[in-house]
């Protein structure tokens, strides 16, 4: 199908590369000959596999899932090149709350409800939503061409990962590892469920410090005085605590204080863990109800605890007369309230009660949803959570294990602190949400009302993988199953075993786990990494992955996080319409330094499409030069060396250092490291420079040596493009057909360039193609600032060190420099006297010089006027480099650009002043 189509359209090289024409016909014929699909049958020892992160089926193709994904893409690419048998596991996500919210959004705009609809129909929905739109997603995973075995595509709610999910809650609730508890966990009123502690973003704001008198039980006229943040809920106060060793206080420890607005009696305790002596008057109220330090303060003085809020985050108007027992004035001002307006309220009866004494500005740290941004509340509700640090069965702990031995590696390493302090002092994991869109969790109930009534322990919940028919207690049928769903991350958790058929001992499992490497971002390190290392170790007994790549994220140009209301985001699908997949690809790749965020600009991505077009062009020349096609030149050996032009021995020498440095750079994730190198040598060595050297020989008259030259040119470029192949898919495989041609393979399954074992590498050589190629940039630099046309044949030459470094020069270069450089005249050596007038630049081969027959005066007018012009600009930019109110009001951008440029002005002002002390040097010594 696709491999003729190149070869027979020639007016294809007329016009510059075209992404459009050929990145969908390729990403086909890859799809069509299932090159992509992992072996299960092979005997092949050598394997690498890894799992996508599996995106949300809310997603649509961000650039931070452009970059995840071409980096896996590059890894897999490479390896598969490698000879290793490869699977990359694609899939996505069900993504609990984010997609039940997106679905609500819609059913509001409907104006109904999932309330309104019940929970079959409502759930009927988002599978009908996800059927619809969940696919996007995947489109846009191919046109960014990735690699993955599509037949494997998994998602976590599928028929397989269901099985996992129940099989997993039923064994660690054997082991005694799942439990069902009351306690404090945090809750989004919004969404109405309870929340995991990473799934709550922490947010510094300028709150209120209120402080509020506390009568004491024995002698009203006497008080303490306590400061709190949540004057709202001292209506659940159940004690007041000070330190046992503050002087103020001690002797009040035992007795007892009236809660205001209540008159409620409570106990004065004296906590040393709770209180901090300097805070506030160094007297605090304890709320077990409403925060997590007081609920452990409360276990430690066998406190009660007061639940005063609603699941919608509304003060409970039965609590607040049966439990708080608050007047009844209060309780009609403020039952139903939401907690802002019940906290306004009591201040304002605390105030006109005499009770409250100040209020100071606060600054303190407020957690919120990380899904709607609402403030979350501490609350208290019945929850199934995950047991993470039972002492004799501990998941936490062989997970620390095997990242301080080495098992996994986290690249790179500084996230290992992260880790560690995070898994030491990691909580039990609160599972279950009260949502719909989810596993619903395998526990069912007994009612018992078929059977009139039943045994006590039939308050025990019924774990089992699937619905039981009857109440192993009492015999009853009458049993509901419990209504909440798993977190989306309990699913994603056992992603590496489950999408491999787990818990059936599949041939995939026995292949391919542990997966080779796990690539992903660091704001997931904890929700997804930290829970799959846990799960995978307790259930597979070995780790999930050897190697986890942690890239950063992708912002604007000028470092800012891109989002839609400051209008910066840079849309994938739009870039890779305009500049080639290709384009993109490489840029990503090239920016992804480890531990730094990328500041991605659409000039970057620009300049490379012109690499694309670099290499486009190459193509064009070599093949213009080879009237019988490149074929024949791929199945010769390469002719010996020593009959090889310096300019083929070089540029095989280079090719050899950059296959051993990019499959190098691969190895230890240095992505940014590999594509600088093929970059560097594929534009500037090979397109600019060795591409020009070879000219003379390809247009000479000696056709045998001309042969000799294009076996070097076509079979270095076959293999730089399988080099650049995992980088650059598209214009690489089109490029590959082409010299290949007629061909029914493919560049995805050619082999990858490793170091050859016949010795290409020449120090010597290379030491001296790099005088040469100095010297001709330093004619042209001169060119370039004086205003010389490329063209006008000079006189010129190096002053060198040595005489035997100037004899290797003319010996090996004089005709390729003069040719260059357009020298009419070159010389070299180590006692030249600088001509007069001569203009010159120090390089590493030497002093360069060029002799020009400029009019010194109209040269030196030139400058002056470029002078004055640039030392106007410099004091502009200076005058506001050194204005305070600028510093202290311009935004960072602004002022890194200010001082980029004052100090790039300041060095053309140097540079120009500079070529002017030439000048009048120059008329000094002709006296003029
Ligand atoms: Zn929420
Ligand atoms: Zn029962």
């Amino acid at each position: 199908m696709a491999e003729n189509t190149n070869q027979s359209d020639p007016t294809r090289f007329d016009k510059p590369y075209n992404p459009r024409e050929v990145e969908d016909r390729w990403y086909r014929y890859w799809i069509d000959r299932g090159y992509f699909a992992a072996d299960e049958n092979s005997t092949n020892p050598r394997r690498f596999s890894i799992v996508i992160p599996p995106p949300n089926i809310t997603g649509s193709l961000h650039l931070g899932h452009a970059l995840n994904n071409t980096l896996q893409d590059i890894l897999v690419r490479w390896q598969r090149m490698l000879g290793l048998n490869t699977l990359w596991l694609p899939g996505t996500d069900h993504a609990g709350i984010a997609t039940q919210n997106v679905v609500e959004r819609q059913l509001m705009a409907e104006g109904t409800s999932r309330e309104k609809l019940g929970r079959a129909e409502f759930i009927r929905r988002v599978w009908q939503w996800r059927e619809q739109s969940g696919r996007t997603i995947i489109a846009q995973l191919k046109r960014l061409g990735a690699s993955c075995d599509w037949k494997r595509e998994r998602f976590t709610l599928d028929e397989g990962l269901s099985a996992a999910v129940r099989d997993v809650f039923v064994r660690l609730h054997q082991e005694g590892l799942i439990y069902r508890g009351e306690r404090l966990i945090n809750w989004c009123p919004r969404c109405g469920t309870a929340l995991s502690d990473v799934e709550v973003e922490h947010e510094e704001i300028m709150g209120k410090l209120y402080y509020i008198k506390y009568p004491l039980a024995d002698d009203p006229e006497a008080f303490l005085t306590v400061a709190t943040t949540r004057p709202e809920t001292m209506l659940g106060d159940t004690a007041v605590a000070v330190h046992p060793d503050d002087p103020r206080y001690s002797r009040l420890i035992g007795k007892a204080v009236l809660l205001p607005l209540t008159s409620r009696r409570i106990p004065i305790v004296g906590d040393p863990i709770l209180v901090d002596r300097e805070f506030g008057t160094g007297a605090v109220k304890i709320t077990p109800g409403h925060d997590f330090n007081d609920e452990k303060a409360g276990q430690r003085h066998n406190l009660p605890w007061i639940s005063l809020l609603t699941g919608r985050g509304e003060m409970n108007p039965v609590v607040l007369e049966e439990e708080a027992k608050a007047d009844k004035d209060l309780v009609h001002e403020i039952a139903g309230a939401k907690v802002p307006i019940a906290r306004d309220r009591v201040v304002s009866r605390l105030g006109a009660g005499g009770s409250l004494i100040k209020v100071e500005d606060h600054r303190h740290a407020i957690g919120k949803c990380y899904r709607c941004k609402t403030v979350i509340e501490p609350f208290l509700s019945p929850q199934w959570f995950v047991k993470v640090n039972d002492p004799l069965n501990s998941l936490a702990a062989p997970a620390i294990e095997a990242v301080r031995n080495g098992r996994i590696r986290l690249n790179p390493e500084s996230w290992m602190n992260n880790y560690f302090g995070w898994m030491e002092n990691i909580q039990d994991w609160c599972i279950s949400r009260q949502i719909w869109w989810g596993h619903q969790i395998p526990a069912w109930y007994c009612r018992g009302t078929d059977i009139g009534q039943c045994r006590p322990e039939c308050k025990t919940p019924i774990v089992a993988a699937t619905a039981p028919e009857r109440c192993p207690h009492c015999g009853s049928a009458d049993l509901v199953q419990d209504p909440d769903v798993l977190d989306t991350w309990f699913s994603s958790a056992l992603w590496p075993f489950s999408t491999l058929g787990w818990p059936q001992k599949t041939k995939a499992l026995e292949l391919f786990y542990p997966t080779s490497a796990l690539v992903t971002s660091f704001d997931i390190l904890f929700f997804w990494v930290a829970r799959m290392i846990m799960m995978g170790l307790h259930f597979m007994k070995d780790v999930p992955f050897q190697d986890v790549y942690i890239h950063a994220l992708v912002r604007d140009a000028e470092g800012q996080k891109m989002s839609k209301s400051k209008g910066n985001v840079i849309d994938p699908l739009e870039i890779m319409e305009k500049y080639g997949t290709d384009a993109l690809r490489f840029t990503l790749a090239s920016m992804a330094s480890p531990g730094r965020d990328i500041k991605l600009s659409e000039e970057r991505i620009e300049g490379n499409r012109n690499f694309a077009n670099k290499i486009w062009n190459a193509a064009r020349f070599l093949l213009m030069n080879c009237p019988n096609g490149a074929k024949a030149y791929l199945k010769t050996p390469l002719p010996d060396p020593a009959t090889l032009l310096l300019a083929d021995r070089w540029i095989l020498s280079r090719l050899q250092k950059v296959v051993v440095s990019v499959n190098r750079q691969l190895e230890v994730y240095r992505f940014d490291e590999a594509s600088r190198e093929l970059y560097q040598f594929l534009w500037h060595e090979f397109c600019d420079w060795y591409l020009e050297l070879i000219k003379p020989t390809l247009y000479g008259a000696e056709a045998a040596a001309a042969e000799r030259t294009r076996t070097v040119a076509i079979r270095v470029f076959e293999t730089v493009l399988r080099l650049l192949h995992p980088f650059m898919p598209f214009i690489t495989e089109d490029l590959w057909q082409i010299l290949h041609s007629p061909t029914d393979k493919s560049i995805v399954v050619a082999p990858y360039p490793i170091p050859s074992s016949r010795s290409l590498e020449d120090e010597a050589l290379e030491g001296m193609m790099n005088d040469i190629i100095s010297i001709a940039t330093a004619v042209r630099t001169i060119r370039n600032e004086h205003n010389i046309p490329p063209s006008q044949q000079l006189k010129g030459g190096v002053i060198t060190l040595k005489e035997e470094n100037a004899k290797t020069i003319l010996r090996n270069g004089e005709a390729d420099i003069r040719r260059l450089a357009k020298l009419s005249e070159f010389t070299a050596g180590p006692s030249i006297a600088m001509p007069s007038g001569a203009l010159e630049i120090s390089t590493s081969a030497g002093k360069v010089f060029i002799i020009v027959d400029v009019d010194p005066f109209k040269e030196k007018a030139r400058l002056e006027k470029r002078l004055a012009a640039k030392k106007a600009e410099f004091e502009r930019e200076d005058k506001k480099w050194r204005d305070p109110e600028f510093q202290k009001n311009a935004p960072e951008e602004v002022k890194s650009k200010n001082d980029l440029r004052r100090n790039e002005l300041s060095q053309e002002v140097f540079m120009i002043s500079e070529q002017l002390r030439k000048i009048a040097d120059l008329l000094k010594d002709r006296n003029l």
